[in-house]
C-alpha cells in the first residue's frame, strides 16, 4: 500500500459535519437510509453503464447490498458491488467539494434544533449522516472502471480532516465501515438493525442482505438435537421496485417511506399519485407533492425532482423535460418501456414520448391538487401558502392548462378583511352581482396598498367584490390570465372602467351632468400637468377620494412599470 495523505474538508463540509456530530439527536437511524440508498444508487449506476459495456460486471453480476455487524469491534459495515469510486471521485464526493446550495442551507439555519434537523433532511443528509452515530468512518472502494485490485481507503473522525491511502480491494464496489459512538448501542442489536433496514430497503430494486451468524449444534430442553446452521446472507427486502407493484398492495407507510428516500425529506409528503398509463405511450409515474418548500425553490437553476427510469433502470435525475417549471416542487419518478435505454438529455428534448409523459403527468398533478382543494380546504391552504407563488407561474407557461391552473389559484379579496389568500375564482363567480360580467381585481405593492386604493370605492359602494393582488409575480400572472370560464378579468385601475349593467340609468344621467359641470376644471388640470399625463377626465369611480391615477387599457400598468424600473429597464 502507498502512503497516507491528509486532506482538510472543504469549509462548508466541515460545518455540515459539525452539525451532524453535535446537533442531530432525533431520528438518528436515517444514516442507514442514506447509506443503503447510496449503495443502491451505486448499483443503479453500474447497471446503467453495463448496458453499453457488459464486461464491467466481470464475474460478479448479481448486484446487492450487504450489511453486517461486529459487536466486539462496535462496527456496522455496509457493502455494495456497485460502480465504486476512483481516487478522484472519492476526493470530490467525500470531502473537498461542497454540494451546490450548501451555503444557502447554512444561511437558513435558525439554531432551533427541531427546525434545523428538518432542514438537513431537505438538504439531503447523505453520506455525512454517518457521523450522526459514528465517531470514525472508513470507506474502502474500487471503481468498476479500475482494472486490477488496487482501491482507495478514506478514513475520518469527522471533525477537520480525512485521510486517503491506496488499499488492496479484491471486490469491486464500496464498503462503508462505521465505528459507533459510545451510547449508540441500539444499532448493534441485530433485531433492531434488521427492522430499520427492512423499513428503508423494502422499495429498493436490489436485494439488501444481512449476515446471519452460524448456529452451533445444540440440544433443546427436551434433549433433542438441533442441527448446526452455517452462517449465510439473508435477503431482508423483497427486491421489487415499489412503483412496479400493484397499487392495491402498497401501504401508505410504504409510499411515505419511499418518498423520504427520493426526496431526502424527513417529513411525510402532502400528496401522491401512482399511475400506470397504458395506450400509445406506456409508463408508470409515482409523483409526490411535498409539505414543505425546498431551500432552493426560488433558485432559477433549481433542479426538478422527477427521475427518469427506462425499463426499471435508473437513467437520470432531475429530468426537466418531464415536468413544467411551475410544478418544479413535484418529486418522484417516471418509468417507461418506450424510450431506448441509451436515451440522453438531447433525445428527451422535443421527443414525442417525453411530451406525452409530461402532458399526462402535468394533468395528474393538477388533478390531485384539485381533489385536495375539494376534499381538504385546510391542507390545500397549507399547500397554497407554500407553493402558490410557484403555481402562479403556470398560466404564463402552460397555456393549454390555463383553466385547470386558474381553478387552483387563491386570492385575497374585498370579500373578507384578511390578507390571507383563500378566495378561488369559482368562489368569486358564485358571488358575482346580477348584471356583473367581469372579474375585477387590483394589483398593488402590498395588501394594504391594494385594499386602500381609491379605485375600489365605487366597487364597495355597489357591493362588487374585487380581488386584491400584491405578490411580486401577480402582475405577470394577470398579464397572461385574461379570462376565466368565459368571464373577462378586469383590472380596476385600467382604462375606461365600464361597469356594464352595473351602472343604472339614473347613474348615467348624473354622470353626464357632472362631466358637463367639470369641463372647465379639466382644461385647467390638463394645462397644469402638461406632458406628465395622457389625459385628465372626470371619474365616477371615486366616492371618498378626490382623484386617482390610472393607466390606459393598452399601456403598461403602474405596477409593471415599477417592476421594470426595479429590474433596471
Ligand atoms: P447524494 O447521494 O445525494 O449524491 P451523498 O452525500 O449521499 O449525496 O453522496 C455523495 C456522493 O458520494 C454520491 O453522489 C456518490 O457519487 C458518492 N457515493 C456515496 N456512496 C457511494 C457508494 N456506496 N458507491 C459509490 N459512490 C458513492
Ligand atoms: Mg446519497
Amino acid at each position: 500500500a502507498g502512503q497516507t495523505e491528509k486532506h482538510g474538508f472543504q469549509t462548508e463540509v466541515k460545518q455540515l459535519l459539525h452539525l451532524m456530530i453535535h446537533s442531530l439527536y432525533s431520528n438518528k437511524e436515517i444514516f442507514l437510509r442514506e447509506l443503503v440508498s447510496n449503495a443502491s444508487d451505486a448499483a443503479d449506476k453500474l447497471r446503467f453503464k453495463a448496458l453499453s459495456d457488459n464486461s464491467l460486471y466481470g464475474d460478479d453480476s448479481e448486484l446487492h447490498v450487504r450489511i453486517s455487524l461486529d459487536k466486539d469491534a462496535r462496527t456496522i459495515t455496509i457493502s455494495d458491488n456497485g460502480v465504486g469510486m476512483t481516487r478522484d471521485e472519492v476526493m470530490n464526493n467525500l470531502g473537498t467539494i461542497a454540494k451546490s446550495g450548501t451555503a444557502e442551507f447554512f444561511g437558513q439555519l435558525s439554531g432551533d434544533q427541531a427546525k434545523d434537523s428538518q432542514l438537513i433532511g431537505q438538504f439531503g443528509v447523505g453520506f455525512y449522516s454517518s457521523f450522526i452515530v459514528a465517531d470514525e468512518v472508513t470507506v474502502r472502494t474500487r471503481s468498476a472502471f479500475e482494472k486490477g485490485s488496487i482501491g482507495v481507503e478514506w478514513h475520518s473522525q469527522g471533525e477537520g480532516e480525512f485521510e486517503l491511502a491506496e488499499t488492496e480491494k479484491a471486490r469491486r464496489g464500496t464498503d462503508i465501515i462505521l465505528h459507533l459512538k459510545e451510547g449508540e448501542d441500539e444499532f448493534l442489536d441485530e433485531h433492531r438493525l434488521r427492522g430499520i433496514i427492512n423499513k428503508y430497503s423494502e422499495h429498493l430494486s436490489i436485494p439488501v442482505q444481512m449476515w446471519k451468524a452460524p448456529v452451533a449444534e445444540q440440544e433443546n430442553e427436551d434433549g433433542e438435537k438441533i442441527p448446526a446452521e452455517p452462517g449465510q446472507w439473508q435477503t431482508v427486502n423483497s427486491g421489487q421496485a415499489l412503483w412496479t407493484r400493484d397499487k392495491a398492495d402498497i401501504s401508505d407507510e410504504e409510499y411515505k417511506e419511499f418518498y423520504k428516500t427520493v426526496a431526502h425529506d424527513f417529513d411525510d409528503p402532502l400528496l401522491w399519485s401512482h399511475n400506470k398509463v397504458e395506450g400509445t405511450t406506456e409508463y408508470t409515474s409515482l409523483l409526490y407533492v411535498p409539505k414543505r418548500a425546498p431551500w432552493d425553490l426560488w433558485n432559477r437553476e433549481q433542479q426538478h425532482g422527477v427521475k427518469l427510469y427506462v425499463k426499471r433502470v435508473f437513467i437520470m435525475d432531475d429530468a426537466d423535460q418531464l415536468m413544467p417549471t411551475y410544478l418544479r416542487f413535484v418529486k418522484g419518478l417516471i418509468d417507461t418501456n418506450d424510450l431506448p435505454l441509451n436515451v440522453s438529455r438531447e433525445i428527451l428534448q422535443d421527443n414525442k414520448i417525453t411530451r406525452a409523459m409530461r402532458n399526462g403527468s402535468t394533468k395528474k398533478v393538477l388533478q390531485m391538487l384539485k381533489k385536495l382543494a375539494k376534499d381538504d380546504t385546510e391542507q390545500y391552504q397549507q399547500f397554497w401558502d407554500t407553493f402558490g407563488n410557484v403555481l402562479k407561474e403556470g398560466p404564463a407557461e402552460d397555456n393549454g392548462n390555463q383553466e385547470r391552473i386558474a381553478e387552483l389559484l387563491r386570492f385575497a379579496s374585498t370579500h373578507s378583511e384578511s390578507a390571507a389568500q383563500t378566495v378561488s375564482l369559482d368562489d368569486y363567480l358564485q358571488r358575482m352581482k346580477e348584471g356583473q360580467d367581469k372579474i375585477y381585481y387590483i394589483v398593488a405593492d402590498s395588501y394594504e396598498a391594494a385594499k386602500n386604493n381609491p379605485a375600489l370605492e365605487i366597487f364597495r359602494k355597489k357591493g362588487v367584490e374585487v380581488l386584491l393582488l400584491s405578490d411580486r409575480i401577480d402582475e405577470w400572472l394577470m398579464s397572461h390570465l385574461t379570462e376565466f370560464k368565459d368571464k373577462q378579468l378586469q383590472s380596476v385601475t385600467r382604462g375606461d372602467l365600464d361597469l356594464g349593467e352595473l351602472d343604472d340609468e339614473q347613474d348615467k344621467e348624473q354622470q353626464e351632468q357632472a362631466e358637463e359641470a367639470f369641463k372647465e376644471q379639466l382644461k385647467r388640470f390638463e394645462t397644469a400637468l402638461g406632458d406628465r399625463v395622457k389625459k385628465v377626465r372626470v371619474t365616477h369611480r371615486l366616492t371618498d377620494s378626490p382623484a386617482c391615477i390610472i393607466t390606459d387599457e393598452n399601456d403598461m400598468s403602474t405596477q409593471m412599470a415599477k417592476l421594470m424600473e426595479a429590474a433596471g429597464q
